[in-house]
Parts: structure tokens; C-alpha cells; sequence
């Protein structure tokens, strides 16, 4: 038997990026043969009890094309990327008896499902894991989990007043061709995943695909080409087109682009164009993202249970046929049902809208809000565990919330829609 190549593996997860990243860093240092992994587990795409798929289409479309992008990055690096799809345990059997892993270097995450997957490694080898998904680095933060204020103004202060954003790490060299052993896998096709192919509607808020490249390009634009930044507290709350706000979850989820690299580019906008309450407002929201990474560092599994963080013990009902009528847009509100159609056409929601359709099925409706995570989880681009589950329980009265407020859903339609332009775009009857 020939004997197994000997390598070290980058397992690209939620950071799929060359730039700022620690894990691709910390490999090129090691003077390996270095190859890249991506695993699209099956599971990933299997349908829950609800009748939907854990990753809906748009999705998947999206981490397509992010790791598309990712592999021709790293060819440039002379480094080949794997794409596994069978279960990540079987994927890693096969690896494992293809090569002699040396060593495993993946982005630490906490939350219960990912961290099976990081126990599955350790089998076959030893593993080096980072944080590398936080503007403000955990170990700087605080020196114990405990001490990690539940509301947000404590947290963001303490943040601002004590801690440095570190700089982001420099491009990393390129290794040898000799580094290049193989072209590595092909890319599995959306229907490959199992969707049928389908067109961007015109609407959509979001007519961006996945990468790094691409998450460069439209920070580029929202900053330096058409200065956007310099107005996002005005436009922010906006419903409709792709310029009221960054647009920059998507990339930020799939780690396409790392917070700090962000940031320190709104640093550089503040010195050499303007600094206004703007350009602190898009940190500001950067650090309510930090925000929740931070609660589930500290409360664990409890954002995934109905109590919540607070442990709020509400009459909660599993009402399907109700829940339906709300993920597909037929509740009494048009307000609600334009925004869920817009999901359910795009795979995009603003965040006023968010909040709006969350307050409704959780605080009008009583239904269980982890239903509504779930059904977010499946539809959105920029689906991110801890935002999304910190924010369902903020907005469902078990969360960081300190005054438990209920949308007005009238009031909110008349102050952000207040011609019904939003309304009238995604409610529009078809004439045939
Ligand atoms: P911008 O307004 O341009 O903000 C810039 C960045 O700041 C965003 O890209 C995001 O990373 C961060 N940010 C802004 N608002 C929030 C917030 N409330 N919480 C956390 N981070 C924030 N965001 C996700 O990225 N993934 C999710 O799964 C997700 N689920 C949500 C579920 C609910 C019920 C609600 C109310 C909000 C959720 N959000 C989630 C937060 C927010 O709605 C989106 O981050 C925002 O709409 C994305 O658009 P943008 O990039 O243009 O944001």
C-alpha cells in the first residue's frame, strides 16, 4: 500500500475567506502541504418536521457560490479546496484514509450542533480551533463568561471603552506549486443539493451573490464609491432597494468578510472623508452582532430553549395552521404578510421588518418563537445562529430585551410605509 500523503486541513466553515483569516494564517505558518475543506453534510439541506429544509435554496445558492469564489482564492494561494457532500463523519473516514492528517485548523464555535462536528475530527487527529468571528476578540473582553452584561448598553460601553479591535491579519503568501497536488473537487450544482434552479426576482433587496470577492466589492461601494455610509442612519430603516443599508450579513454570516476588516475600513472613511454618527452608527450595529455572539457564549443552549435567557415562562401554542398562514404571508396584517412574501420571494427581510413579523407570531399570535427561528433559519441568506436566535428572543419577550415592547404593526406600516410603496410591491395582484 503506498503510504498516505501527509497534510494539514483548513475546515472553512462560517469563515470563507483568504483575507483576515487566523485558521488559513496559522496553517501557512506551519510549512505543511495545506489543503482546504468544506463540508455540505446532507443534513444540512434535510427537511425538519415542519415540511421545511434547514437551508433553503437561497441560501444554498449563496454558500455555492462563496465557495466557488473561496476555491479559486486559494488556487491563487496553490492551495486545493475539498468539497465534501456525504455526512461530515463519513467525508472524514474518507480523508482519513486518503492522507495522513497532520492536524486540523477550523474556527471555534460553541453552539450544540457545530460542536459535534468539531468532536468528529479529533478523532483522526489533533485540531486548533480560533475565534475568529467577533469584532471584539473574546479573551480581550472579559475574564469570565458570568461577567458578560445581559443588556446591551452595558455590554456595547464596556466594549467601547476598554477594548482595541485588532488590526486584520495581512494577505497570506502564496505556498509552492509544488502545494498544489491536485485540483481538488468539483462544486455540486444547486440541483445537485436537490432545488430547482430559479431567477432573482427584480425586487429583491439583495441581487448580490456569495464571496469573498464579492463582499469586497460591495464594501467598496457602500463606502468609498458612492459614500452610502455617510448617510446609513438615515436610511437604514428603509424596506426597499439595495442601498437603505449595508447589505453586508450575508458575507458577515458565511464569514465571506470578517468584522474587523470592516471596521477598520470605516476607520479609514472617518479619517479621510467624514466622521458623523453614520459612519459610528454601522459599528454600532456591528457590536449588537458581537453582542449576541457573546450571550451565547455565555448562556449556551439556553437560546435555543422557549424560556429563553430569562427564563420568562410564557403560555407558548403550536398552532401549524396559524404558523402557516404566517410563513406564507395570509395573516390580517398586510404589513407582516409583505414582508414574509418578500422572504419567501428572496430570501431577504430589513430588520424593521424582522422585527415586526417576529413581534406578530410570538407576541400576537403566542406561537412558539423557536418556529419562527427555525422558518428564518431555512429562508434567509444571512442566517446566523446566534443573531438570529438572540434576536427571537429579544423580540419574543424571553431575551435581552429590558422593556418587553410589543410592535404596533399598524403604527409601524403608517411611520415606514407610510404610501403603502412597500405594501403595494410585494402584495400586487398578478393581472393573468
Ligand atoms: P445593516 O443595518 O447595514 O447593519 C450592518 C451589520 O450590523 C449587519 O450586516 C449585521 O451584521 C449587524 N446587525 C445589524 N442589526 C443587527 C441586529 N439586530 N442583530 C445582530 N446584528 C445586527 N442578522 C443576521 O445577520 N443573521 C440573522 O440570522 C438574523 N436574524 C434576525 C432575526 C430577527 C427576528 C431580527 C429582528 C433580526 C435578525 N438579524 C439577523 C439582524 C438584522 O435584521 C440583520 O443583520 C440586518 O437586517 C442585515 O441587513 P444589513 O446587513 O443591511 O444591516
Amino acid at each position: 500500500m503506498s503510504e498516505r500523503k501527509e497534510i494539514e486541513i483548513v475546515w472553512f466553515r462560517n469563515n470563507l475567506r483568504i483575507h483576515d483569516n487566523i485558521c488559513l494564517k496559522k496553517a501557512i505558518e506551519g510549512q505543511q502541504t495545506v489543503v482546504g475543506f468544506v463540508s455540505l453534510d446532507p443534513r444540512y439541506f434535510k427537511q425538519n418536521e415542519l415540511k421545511f429544509r434547514k437551508t433553503e435554496r437561497f441560501r444554498a445558492l449563496f454558500w455555492l457560490e462563496a465557495i466557488q469564489d473561496l476555491k479559486g482564492q486559494l488556487k491563487d494561494l496553490n492551495i486545493p479546496l475539498f468539497v465534501g457532500v456525504q455526512s461530515l463523519e463519513k467525508d472524514i473516514l474518507e480523508i482519513d484514509r486518503q492522507f495522513s492528517v497532520q492536524k486540523v485548523y477550523h474556527q471555534k464555535e460553541w453552539t450544540q450542533e457545530e460542536v459535534q462536528d468539531n468532536n468528529l475530527w479529533s478523532k483522526i487527529t489533533s485540531v486548533e480551533s480560533y475565534y475568529d468571528q467577533f469584532l471584539f476578540h473574546p479573551n480581550d473582553v472579559f475574564g469570565v463568561l458570568s461577567e458578560i452584561p445581559n443588556v446591551f448598553t452595558e455590554f456595547r460601553k464596556k466594549c467601547e471603552k476598554t477594548i482595541t479591535v485588532h488590526p486584520v491579519f495581512s494577505t497570506p503568501p502564496a505556498l509552492p506549486a509544488e502545494n498544489y497536488f491536485t485540483s481538488g473537487s468539483s462544486i455540486p450544482s444547486l440541483e445537485d443539493l436537490g432545488f430547482q434552479p430559479f431567477e432573482q426576482d427584480s425586487r429583491s433587496a439583495f441581487p448580490f451573490r456569495g464571496g469573498e470577492s464579492e463582499a469586497e466589492k460591495r464594501l467598496d461601494y457602500y463606502l468609498w464609491k458612492t459614500k452610502k455610509l455617510s448617510f446609513y442612519k438615515k436610511t437604514r430603516n428603509g424596506l426597499l432597494g439595495a442601498n437603505y443599508s449595508s447589505k453586508f450579513s450575508p458575507w458577515l454570516a458565511f464569514g465571506c468578510i470578517s468584522a474587523r476588516s470592516i471596521y477598520w475600513e470605516i476607520k479609514s472613511y472617518e479619517k479621510e472623508i467624514v466622521k458623523n454618527q453614520s459612519t459610528y452608527w454601522l459599528i454600532f450595529e456591528l457590536v449588537w452582532r458581537d453582542y449576541f455572539k457573546f450571550i451565547s457564549l455565555k448562556h449556551g443552549n439556553q437560546i435555543f430553549q422557549i424560556h429563553g435567557i430569562k427564563e420568562n415562562f410564557y403560555a407558548w401554542n403550536r398552532n401549524l395552521e396559524k404558523f402557516i398562514k404566517w410563513t406564507q404571508g395570509q395573516t390580517p396584517e398586510s404589513f407582516v404578510n409583505a414582508n414574509m412574501i418578500e422572504l419567501n420571494t428572496t430570501g431577504f427581510m430589513s430588520n424593521r421588518g424582522r422585527q415586526n413579523v417576529a413581534s406578530y407570531l410570538a407576541k400576537e399570535w403566542h406561537i412558539d418563537w423557536r418556529w419562527g427561528a427555525a422558518y428564518f433559519e431555512a429562508m434567509l441568506i444571512d442566517y446566523d445562529v446566534h443573531s438570529n436566535y438572540g434576536n427571537w428572543m429579544y423580540n419574543s419577550g424571553v431575551g435581552n430585551d429590558p422593556r418587553n415592547r410589543k410592535f404596533n404593526i399598524g403604527h409601524q406600516a403608517e411611520r415606514y410605509d407610510p404610501k403603502g410603496t412597500f405594501q403595494n410591491t410585494w402584495l400586487q395582484k398578478t393581472l393573468f
